[in-house]
C-alpha cells in the first residue's frame, strides 16, 4: 500500500515541488476541490462529487477539460496503483498559471490538476461514533460557500480555534442562524424530526448531507425538514450531529460547556450513522 500524488498527468513524489509560484491556486486560493471516500477499494458516491465539482467549476468560470469518465478512470487508477482500500482521494483544480493580477484571462490559462490518495485510520473514524465536542463561532465567510473553493481562511481560523479548545470542529452561526460546521454540515433532532439548513448559498451542499436527506433518513422513515434554525433551537435540540465525507455521521455530545443529549450520542443519530455505514458498504457510483 502506497500513498500517491498525481499532478497534471503524471505521478510525482508526495510533497514534490511541481507547482509554479504563479499558480493562481497558490497566490489567491483560486481553485476548486473535492474529497472522495474510498471504501473497500471503491470510491463512494463519486458521481455526486463529480456533479458538485463541475458545478463549482461553472460557478468559478474555470473551463472543464475532463469528462466524468476520464475523471472516474483517474480515481480508479489511483486506487489500483496505491492498493489503498480505506482512504480518501483529494482532487484540486486551480484556474491556472499567470503573472499575479487579480482579474483573469480565461483564454490564457490552463487549469492545473492535483490528485492524491491517502489512507484513513479507521480506528479514528470509528471513534468519532462515540461523539465529539463542538464550539459555537460566528460564520464569517463570504456569501457563496456553496462553491467548494480552496479559499478557506474563515474555516481554517474557526477550525484552529475549535481544536485549541479540544473540540472536533465549530458550529457556525450567521446572523444568529446555524449554517453548518467549519468542515461539515450540521443536523439537529427535535421530537424525532430531523432539521438541517436549506442547501442555499450559505452552506456547502455536503455529499454526506445529501445521502442523509435523500436516502438514509427516508429509508429509516425519519421525517426531515430543511429550514433555518437559531442558537436557541440548537440549545434545546434533543440531538445534534455533523456530517462529512471522512467521518460520516458524527454525534455531537457537548456544545461549548453544555452536554448534548445527556452527553451521549443520540438514538436517531446512531440509527442514521448505522444506515449511512450500510450504504457505504453496499457502495454507490
Ligand atoms: N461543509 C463544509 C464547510 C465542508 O468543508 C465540508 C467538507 N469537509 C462539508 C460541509 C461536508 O461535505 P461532504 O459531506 O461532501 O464532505
Amino acid at each position: 500500500m502506497q500513498e500517491l500524488t498525481y499532478f497534471n498527468g503524471e505521478f510525482v513524489e508526495p510533497g514534490a515541488k511541481v507547482v509554479s509560484i504563479d499558480d493562481r491556486g497558490y497566490l489567491f486560493g483560486d481553485s476548486v476541490y473535492e474529497v472522495v471516500r474510498v471504501v473497500n477499494g471503491r470510491c463512494f458516491a463519486l458521481s455526486y462529487h463529480q456533479d458538485r465539482l463541475y458545478r463549482s467549476m461553472r460557478e468559478m468560470d474555470i473551463p472543464v477539460k475532463m469528462t466524468p469518465d476520464d475523471l472516474t478512470e483517474l480515481h480508479e487508477i489511483l486506487i489500483e496503483q496505491s492498493e489503498i482500500k480505506e482512504g480518501y482521494i483529494y482532487l484540486q483544480i486551480s484556474r491556472g498559471v499567470a503573472p499575479r493580477h487579480h482579474a483573469y484571462d480565461r483564454s490564457k490559462l490552463e487549469p492545473q490538476m492535483l490528485m492524491s490518495i491517502r489512507t484513513l485510520d479507521m480506528n479514528e473514524v470509528n471513534t468519532l461514533g462515540n461523539g465529539v465536542k463542538a464550539i459555537a463561532l460566528p460564520d464569517e465567510r463570504w456569501g457563496h460557500v456553496d462553491i467548494k473553493t480552496t479559499n478557506l481562511i474563515p474555516n481554517i481560523l474557526a477550525q484552529t480555534k475549535a481544536e485549541k479548545k479540544f473540540a472536533y470542529t465549530a458550529i457556525l452561526f450567521r446572523d444568529g442562524i446555524c449554517t453548518e460546521g467549519a468542515t461539515s454540515n450540521v443536523f439537529a433532532v427535535k421530537d424525532g424530526i430531523l432539521y438541517t439548513h436549506p442547501a442555499d448559498n450559505y452552506i456547502l451542499k455536503g455529499i454526506t448531507r445529501q445521502m442523509i436527506v435523500t436516502r438514509v433518513a427516508p429509508s429509516l422513515g425519519i421525517t426531515l425538514i430543511e429550514k433555518e434554525f437559531d442558537r436557541d433551537f440548537v440549545d434545546n435540540a434533543d440531538e445534534l450531529f455533523f456530517t462529512d465525507t471522512i467521518g460520516g455521521v458524527i454525534p455531537i455530545t457537548k456544545l461549548d460547556r453544555n452536554p448534548v443529549s445527556g452527553g451521549k450520542p443520540g438514538t436517531v443519530t446512531l440509527r442514521l450513522r448505522d444506515g449511512l455505514d450500510k450504504l457505504m458498504q453496499e457502495g454507490l457510483p
